[in-house]
């Protein structure tokens, strides 16, 4: 929706910088409890950004708890049922453990994801305009964030206050730099990913492949395609692939057979790559702000779980949002933080690409002990839920300023 053409209040109760997988969902959140939220994103309605797109069972979960996964499995997003990694010879296939809410996993593109999350956002009230940038954050003289200050689609700069902004702008966030957040924790690995899609109708599951400074990835997507992606050091991408994208390819076919060939397939997309940047846990909030998404806490995408991140976070600040204490802020960084170091930490474990493919299992291991204290989070909001009617419906007025 363009931004000069929509009526605007001046003053909302959060504005969110940056609507995707973070900003979207913590907008439908907070509008569904009944919050005046303006969110808003430079890149355009249903564009696609520079990710892959596979969904670990943290995402999906919520997502089926906000009503989100049957229509994104209508969309055409196929239902994932294993994981299979592929330790050079040996093969390990992981069923997905079904629930009567989760079918399976599913991957669907972030252009169908992120517009999906938008949609709900919108049908839940809230303001979601694309294609404005915002330009500058506007300071109380204590020093309290009070607003933003954006440029419209007809090039014209406004000014918009709000009791609360949420910078859920991504990895090199802009709310982040202007708040001047701390950054708590900094990884130490960096990869980059080279990605494109195939035609891949029949496949089956996500495979993940594993080599010496090299994995792969077999990702099933919408319309029939997969996502195909190749990682390595950041140190090898910028010798060998950065200039070259297709040796990418290449190297994936020496992998393993057949999957090289299929980048290219008849998608006949370009491929896209990520340079890579270390992990990074920031400082979640402030006066007058908080942090979502990658803007607040970035691991490298070697383990599929970014997106997952996005949607906890959005939801742990809502609902610290929504309780109106000033204490929740401080309760929702540290369950966020004790979420995320183990998952950074074993993130990097795996892709500091120093491990032999009879060590890598027990790294895999322990990624997946760090999701499973997640999903039992995760769980125990979803009893919430049943126990709890949908009364979040609090006031109009602005009691996000108790906080
Ligand atoms: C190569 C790669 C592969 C990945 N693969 C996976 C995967 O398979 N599974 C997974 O779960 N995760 C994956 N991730 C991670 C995932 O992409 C991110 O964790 C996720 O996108 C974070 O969502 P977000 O909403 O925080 O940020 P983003 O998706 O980055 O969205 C931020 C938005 O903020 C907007 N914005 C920024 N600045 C401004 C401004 N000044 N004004 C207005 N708007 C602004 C941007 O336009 C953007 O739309 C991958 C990441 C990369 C790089």
């Amino acid at each position: 929706m363009r931004s000069d053409i929509i009526p605007l209040y001046s003053h909302y109760d959060t504005i969110i910088v940056g609507a995707r997988c973070a900003g979207a969902s913590t907008a439908m959140l907070l509008s569904r409890a009944g919050l005046r939220v303006l969110a808003v994103d430079r890149q355009s309605y249903g564009s696609d950004t520079l990710s892959t797109h596979a969904l670990m069972r943290p995402a999906v979960m919520q997502l089926s708890r906000w009503g989100l996964l049957q229509p994104l499995i209508q969309s055409g997003a196929p239902v994932i049922r294993s994981t299979t990694f592929h330790y050079g010879e040996q093969e390990v296939t992981v069923p997905i453990r079904l629930e009567p809410n989760i079918p399976g996993l599913i991957a669907p593109h972030r252009a169908v994801l992120d517009r999906m999350l938008v949609d709900a956002a919108r049908a839940a009230g809230a303001t979601v305009l694309h294609d404005t940038p915002v330009r500058d954050l506007i300071f109380d003289r204590h020093g309290s964030v009070r607003g933003i200050v954006l440029r419209d689609a007809s090039g014209q700069t406004r000014e918009v206050s709000a009791d609360l902004v949420i910078g859920a702008d991504g990895l090199g966030s802009f709310v982040a730099r202007k708040v001047e957040a701390r950054t708590l924790v900094q990884g130490r690995c960096s990869v980059a990913h080279v990605f494109g899609y195939a035609s891949a109708p029949a496949l089956s599951g996500y495979h993940w492949y594993f080599g010496r400074n090299l994995s792969g990835g077999m990702i099933p997507t919408n319309d029939g395609l997969a996502c195909i992606v190749a990682s390595m050091p950041t140190e090898r991408f910028d010798m060998e692939f950065r200039f070259d994208l297709s040796a990418a390819q290449l190297a994936l076919a020496s992998l393993a057979p057949g999957l090289g060939s299929l980048v290219f397939g008849d998608g006949g997309e370009r491929l896209k790559a990520f340079r890579g940047a270390p992990g990074r846990l920031r400082q979640a909030y402030g006066p007058g702000w908080i942090l979502v998404g990658d803007a607040g806490f970035f691991r490298d995408p070697l383990t599929s779980h970014g997106i997952s991140d996005a949607l906890r976070d959005a939801e742990g600040a809502a609902t610290a949002i929504l309780s109106f204490r000033r204490s929740a802020l401080q309760e929702f960084q540290e369950v966020r933080d004790s979420l995320a170091l183990p998952l950074l930490e074993t993130t990097d474990a795996i892709s500091a690409f120093d491990w032999s493919l009879e060590e890598l299992p027990e790294r895999h291991k322990r990624f997946s002990e760090a999701m499973k204290s997640e999903v039992a989070v995760l769980s125990a909001r979803a009893e919430f839920d049943q126990e709890v009617p949908p009364t979040l419906q609090g006031p109009r007025t602005s009691r996000v300023e108790a906080i």
